[in-house]
């Protein structure tokens, strides 16, 4: 019944906002598929950067 819980992290180098995001393992599927490196856009400029995904909220190994 365990499900595995990530979090993207982004920080914008352009503008320097960050934001942080917690999905799950199925979400994170759905939205993004099934790649290793997650391409966010930054909603203040627009410009294309890479996401931090790690894994979280489970348990620890
Ligand atoms: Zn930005």
């Amino acid at each position: 019944m365990s499900e595995r819980k990530y979090r993207i992290t982004t920080s914008c180098p352009q503008c320097g906002c960050s934001g942080t995001s917690h999905l799950s393992e199925k979400e994170l599927k759905k939205r993004y598929g099934d790649v290793p490196n997650i391409e966010l856009e930054c909603h203040e400029c627009m410009m294309v950067m890479e996401a931090d995904v790690e894994e979280g909220g489970g348990k620890e190994k």
